[in-house]
């Protein structure tokens, strides 16, 4: 174990006054550690420490364990990992309300202007866009827990990202269900989707977890903005089979660099601590 609650966080623990995350994470630490234990006990009056144990094992005495959850455990997931992915906030009600409706209204929009466009452009960006949110300190407030959870940095990363790319790719499929008139077609998003999210993780390793999406949405929209003024109009080239087959290749690069960079999260998580 590498990292230890500081001194100062250790005062404010004892005297109650720690705010979240910090406090969560404390929590997690204090469990694992004795070390860390006997320095608490060190700073703390008898009175506020045992208000603290009490507080902690009303929490952890909390059946918390929902229905995802349980069923994850029972699917053979380890406990932890379980609580971190059913704790990952873009799994959870509103981001997913979010998504859906803006794929209604994208649906809507497709069906008056009578052209997919607009759902092929919009929709490889919101599986960016889940991965994005699912990690990095700033939106999750579960990273704390991350950082001192004893699974590998870039496994856990790998976990979040198929679960939330499945949760977006799954409901993309339903709205391309929505979309009859136009078949297959309305499939091509998603290679550039897989293309936009492994090149936005591949490039957070060097850039973060907030520039790297951001710039990977923003060379998706100018291309599309290049493709439509240069185009006739028709289909789009990151919709042809040529572009299909640029996405993919994208895709796989990007897949590969990633892998290769896999060290760098485990780094940027304990840099970030
Ligand atoms: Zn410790």
């Amino acid at each position: 174990m590498t990292w230890h609650v500081d001194a100062e966080d250790l005062r404010a623990y004892a005297q109650g006054e720690l705010a979240p995350p910090r406090l969560w994470s404390a929590d997690t630490h204090l469990l694992a550690c004795a070390d860390c234990r006997a320095r608490l006990a060190a700073v703390s009056d008898p009175v506020a420490l045992d208000a603290g144990w009490e507080r902690l094992d009303a929490e952890l005495d909390v059946p918390r364990r929902g229905l995802t959850e349980a069923l994850l455990v029972r699917l053979g997931v380890a406990d932890h990992v379980a609580r971190l992915l059913t704790a990952t906030p873009v799994l959870r009600g509103s981001w997913l309300t979010a998504v859906v409706l803006v794929l209604v209204t994208t649906v809507g929009v497709v069906h008056t202007a009578d052209s997919p466009t607009f759902f092929l452009a919009l929709a490889p960006l919101l599986p960016l866009a889940g991965v994005a949110l699912s990690y990095g300190p700033a939106l999750d407030p579960t990273y704390e827990m991350a950082v001192v959870s004893p699974v590998h940095g870039f496994k856990l990363l790998m976990i979040r990202t198929v679960a939330v790319l499945t949760t977006a790719l799954g409901l993309n499929g339903l709205a391309t269900l929505a979309l009859p008139a136009y078949g297959l077609r309305a499939l091509a998003w998603l290679l550039p989707a897989l293309a936009l999210t492994t090149t936005g993780l591949a490039l957070a390793s060097r850039l973060g977890p907030v520039l790297a999406p951001s710039l990977v949405a923003g060379a998706w929209v100018a291309l599309l903005a290049t493709a439509r003024a240069s185009g006739d109009g028709a289909t789009l080239a990151p919709f042809t089979a040529a572009g299909q087959g640029a996405a993919a290749g994208v895709a796989v690069l990007a897949a590969l660099l990633l892998f290769a960079a896999r060290d760098r999260f485990d780094l940027s998580h304990r840099s970030a601590v």
